[in-house]
C-alpha cells in the first residue's frame, strides 16, 4: 500500500510539474521535480562563506569589543549585481516566504556537521516592526528560522523580543546613521523561559551589523544568556 502511495504521489508530482513547471529563482532554468526554488547548478556555484572558525571570522569580528557573541556564520556572500540577490529579493519583496525555508535548510546543513548548533537551546528570528510585517505579510527571518529548525530540531521562540521602531531601509544610510536609526528599536517581552539559555539570532542579511547588534544588546539583558548569530547572506563590497 505504501509503495502504491509513493508511486501515486510521484505520478501526481510529475503531472503537476508538467502543467505547472517551476523555475530557478536565480538562473530561471526549469527546476527538476526534486529541486526547490534553486537549481542544483546554482546551488553548486553559490558563493559560500566558508570559515575555519565560528568564533573568529570576518563576521564575528564586527561584534568584538561591542558584545560577546559565541559563534557567527553566514551561508553566502552577494554583490549588488549577482544573480544571488534574487534569492533575497524573492524572500523579502516577492511574497515567497518559502524561499526562506529552502535557504534556512541549506544554511543549517552547511554548518551542522561542524558543530555550530552544539549547546544552542532556542532560535530567535530578528523581528520586524508590526507595521513592516503587516505590509510584507510575513517576517522573512522567521521562515529562514523554520528551515534551520527543521534540520536541527531546535525550537523557535517568537515572543521574547519585539521591534518597536520602524527603521528606514538601511542601504542608503552611513554607518553612524544606521546605528542611530536602530537605537532603542527593540524591546524585551516574554523572557522568563530564556534565562540561562544559549540563543541563536537569525536574520536574512548582514550589512553593517547595526540591526543585529541592537537586537543582541537587547537580548543580552536577559540574565545568563549566550548569543550566537546566523544570517543567510552577507554583503561583499
Ligand atoms: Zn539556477
Amino acid at each position: 500500500m505504501k509503495i502504491f502511495n509513493t508511486e501515486l504521489s510521484a505520478t501526481i508530482h510529475s503531472f503537476i510539474d508538467f502543467f505547472f513547471p517551476r523555475f530557478c529563482i536565480c538562473c530561471q532554468e526549469r527546476l527538476s521535480i526534486n529541486e526547490s526554488h534553486i537549481c542544483g547548478a546554482c546551488q553548486l556555484a553559490l558563493p559560500r562563506a566558508i570559515v575555519s572558525s565560528f568564533e573568529d571570522n570576518e563576521m564575528a569580528r564586527i561584534f568584538w569589543g561591542l558584545i560577546p557573541i559565541e559563534r557567527c556564520a553566514t551561508l553566502f556572500y552577494y554583490t549588488k549585481n549577482s544573480v544571488y540577490t534574487r534569492i533575497l529579493m524573492k524572500l523579502k519583496y516577492g511574497n515567497q516566504p518559502k524561499v526562506g525555508i529552502t535557504m534556512g535548510r541549506m544554511l543549517a546543513k552547511s554548518i551542522y556537521e561542524k558543530g555550530f548548533f552544539n549547546g544552542i537551546d532556542v532560535i530567535v528570528p530578528v523581528p520586524l516592526s508590526k507595521e513592516r510585517e503587516r505590509q510584507r505579510g510575513y517576517n522573512q527571518s522567521e521562515w529562514i528560522a523554520k528551515g534551520i529548525s527543521e534540520i536541527t530540531s531546535i525550537k523557535i521562540y517568537n515572543y521574547c523580543i519585539i521591534r518597536t521602531k520602524v527603521t528606514p531601509s538601511q542601504t542608503s544610510l552611513k554607518l553612524h546613521e544606521r546605528l542611530e536609526s536602530v537605537q532603542g528599536a527593540f524591546q524585551l517581552k516574554e523572557t522568563h523561559d530564556l534565562i540561562g539559555k544559549h540563543i541563536l539570532l537569525v536574520d536574512d542579511v548582514l550589512t553593517t551589523g547595526a540591526t543585529l547588534l541592537a537586537c543582541a544588546e537587547t537580548i543580552a539583558k536577559i540574565p545568563q544568556t549566550k548569543i550566537s548569530i546566523v544570517t543567510l547572506a552577507r554583503t561583499h563590497y
